[in-house]
């Protein structure tokens, strides 16, 4: 049976998708060798002979770290046709991942999520740089991300094209250049940008400091809505944030991307609930320090602030 599935896929969260069962295998004991997103699915051909792709490929920087996705030993680590391999053996299953440089040697013994190689360039996908992600058993090519929690597991949002098309856009190099890397994140409110990211004399502390963030127009009791889908780190208030959304989006492109909502008059969700792009999460206030009700919106990558100007479109 044709399981031809386009999937592009993508998402948030370390997490992906999926359209149908695979076997059932030690999941939940599984992590992504990479943490970027899959780009293209499992679809493997109706006979052996045929052309399909008999693994997943997950999209990642050239030189990013690619890990173990279970714990095993290394059977395989050197060059097959031209591109490097590591396999790990689990017992009657085996994992592959291919073009890795390997960082590990055979005979190995790997914990899930331990370094075994660093992504080469070579495998095409949309994105650009892949990691091609496999799993036998014996001759029998299954689907990876049937390994995975459930719970890890997305899927495919409607708009998942545009989003894909946003993430790609959003690729390792752009994140670290500084450059434009459009329709990411939607504006969590429609207000213009009235002070911008970098360093400025704060209004009320009269020192010169990053702003490291945005401050958007609005008006008191304004709906806040999520900039992209992802899950609520934390709920917070203290004296200069006052009220305090932290948003976790997960893994794009390789990179971990946060957003941060300040000074409200309070938030309706609550740490651990999954959100929506455009789901309100809170309503505009001017707790904590701040001179009146605007919504202060800060965008961390991978830990470091960057310019949240830069993730919206328009
Ligand atoms: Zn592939
Ligand atoms: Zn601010």
């Amino acid at each position: 049976m044709a399981r031809i599935r386009a999937l592009i896929v993508l998402l948030l969260a370390g997490s992906l998708l999926l359209g149908a069962a695979g076997p059932a295998t030690a999941a939940g004991q599984a992590v992504l060798p990479l943490a970027g997103p899959v780009v293209r699915g499992f679809d493997p051909p109706d006979q052996p002979w045929l052309s399909g792709h008999r693994g997943v490929d997950l999209l990642g920087a050239v030189g990013t770290e690619v890990v173990a996705a279970m714990a095993g030993r290394v059977v395989f680590a050197g060059t097959v046709a031209g591109r490097g391999v590591v396999v790990v053996s689990h017992g009657d299953l085996r994992t592959t991942y291919l073009p890795v440089r390997p960082l590990v040697s055979v005979g190995t013994g790997v914990s899930a999520g331990q370094a075994i190689g660093r992504l080469l360039p070579g495998h095409a996908c949309p994105g650009g740089a892949c990691l091609h992600w496999g799993l036998k058993r014996g001759e029998e090519y299954l689907d990876p991300l049937s390994l995975l929690d459930e719970v890890q597991l997305r899927l495919l949002p409607a708009d998942a094209a545009e989003q894909v098309a946003g993430l790609v856009r959003y690729r390792d190099d752009a994140v670290t250049s500084g450059a434009e890397v459009p329709a990411v994140l939607s504006r969590p409110v429609p207000g213009a940008v009235g002070s911008r990211f970098g360093m400025r004399r704060h209004p009320i502390l009269h020192v010169v400091r990053l702003h490291n963030g945005v401050d958007l127009h609005a008006d008191c009791g304004d709906p806040i809505r999520a900039a992209a889908p992802g899950r609520v780190a934390r709920v917070s208030y203290d004296s200069q944030s006052g009220h305090r959304l932290e948003v976790d989006h997960g893994s794009l492109g390789g990179h971990r991307l946060v957003t941060i909502y300040l000074h409200a008059t309070g938030f309706s969700v609550r740490a651990g609930r999954r959100v929506d792009r455009g789901e309100v999460v809170g309503r505009v206030g001017s707790t904590g320090l701040s001179t009146g009700c605007h919504l202060h919106f800060t965008v961390k990558v991978d830990g470091g602030y960057v310019d949240p100007e830069r993730f919206f479109s328009g």
